[in-house]
């Protein structure tokens, strides 16, 4: 039998700082001749005339394809076509989660290189080596998993906080996951995403997110409401994005993200942002986990400062919605989900029963701490 390893992984490059999209062409110039960069119409318009600059004062050609919206297996096929015809030797996404993951599934599909350029810090996908793909609905269908992960990953971090606050929240949601599933990976010896054991390093990095984040996420959200980057602003987009992104991939998932993906299965959810119903599998996994009731609260109290979900309601759901939480329950305890990383087994009746318990909870925990009710989502189609 083969001895199981330890293994952290990493992008090659991380760059971070205002302004640091002037410097895209200096640090792509060293990875290729033939950039094809991957945006959708609106960010495009916010970042061309920076990016086109910048590229031909690094003697680089400038090719922009559209991207189309959802990381579907149809778009990242469409993708790899279009590195084909412009013979492309680096693709570079320029945007949120969903253009990552689509320009890394395809870049490795073509064979060439790949760097990230988010604009949002709302997600973990920007350094890793695996994409999430859906089906064209936005259903979650499956993680793909590369051998390396990007070459080089670059935030600007005025761009990130001139971008809608609710996107650096989200990424707040999907961050402090990170160290409640890596500490639940690190109890139960499991693989992470890296495909390894957890290293100290993918477990401590996972933790630093955590401080880092109650530390200074409500300053920071304060001041990217007015398009401010202050250190505090800096100290989260790092957190949401490298700390985050390292702490889930080489640190390991368990039950928060696998309950996202179950709750992606009910249409009511649709529409929401990944961290958001991240957040809802965290309160979840600590509900699961018999946490302290101390720490359950100190959570569902922070994150609804920080304004994200932590009941039903906020995320289209009841309690009484048997049918729903059955069906995201399932999902979430399907073979091969993340949620069997837990130090214990976990059923489908063990999900469905913590998912209905934190709605009347949080509701209660809320009014003790006298912050606002939760606002019921309805999902738009
Ligand atoms: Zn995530």
């Amino acid at each position: 039998m083969v001895q199981a390893v330890r293994t952290v992984i990493s992008p090659g490059r991380y760059v971070q700082g205002k302004g640091a999209i002037h410097q895209l062409g200096d640090y792509l110039k060293h990875l290729g001749s033939t950039p094809l960069i991957v945006a959708d119409d609106l960010v495009w318009g916010l970042v061309a005339h920076d990016v086109e600059v910048s590229l031909k004062a690094a003697d680089l050609p400038l090719h922009r394809e559209k991207f189309n919206g959802i990381p579907s297996a149809g778009e990242v096929d469409r993708l790899v076509g279009v590195i084909k015809q412009t013979n492309a030797d680096i693709a570079i996404a320029i945007g949120g989660g969903s253009t990552i993951d689509a320009v890394k599934a395809s870049g490795y599909l073509a064979g060439i290189r790949w760097a990230n350029c988010p604009t949002v810090a709302s997600t973990d996908a920007p350094c890793s080596a695996l994409s999430v793909i859906y089906t064209e609905t936005g259903e979650f269908e499956e993680y793909r998993f590369f051998p390396r992960n990007p070459d080089l990953v670059l935030v600007d971090s005025q761009i990130v906080a001139n971008a809608p606050v609710s996107l650096l929240i989200a990424g707040v949601g999907d961050a402090l996951a990170t160290w409640l599933e890596a500490r639940a990976t690190r109890r139960s010896n499991s693989k992470t995403m890296a495909g390894g054991l957890p290293t100290l390093t993918g477990t401590a990095l996972a933790e630093l997110s955590w401080d880092v984040l109650w530390e200074n996420a409500l300053p920071a959200i304060d001041a990217v409401k007015d398009h401010l980057v202050t250190p505090a602003v800096e100290k989260v987009i790092e957190a949401n994005t490298l700390l985050s992104g390292l702490g889930f991939e080489s640190g390991g998932l368990a039950a928060a993200h696998a309950i996202h993906n179950g709750l992606t299965a009910v249409g009511a959810t649709h529409g929401l942002a990944h961290g958001q119903k991240v957040n809802i599998g965290s309160v979840t996994q600590l509900v699961l986990e018999g946490a302290p009731t101390s720490d359950i609260r100190d959570f569902i109290e922070f994150t609804t400062r920080v304004g994200l979900p932590n009941t039903l309601t906020e995320v289209g759901l009841s309690a009484d919605d048997t049918d729903s939480l059955r069906t995201i329950a399932d999902a979430a305890t399907v073979a091969g989900e993340t949620i069997h990383s837990m130090p214990f087994e976990v059923h489908s009746d063990d999900v469905a029963s913590a998912l209905a318990s934190i709605e009347r909870f949080a509701v209660q925990v809320r009014r003790d701490a006298k912050l606002p009710d939760p606002v019921r989502y309805v999902a738009h189609h």
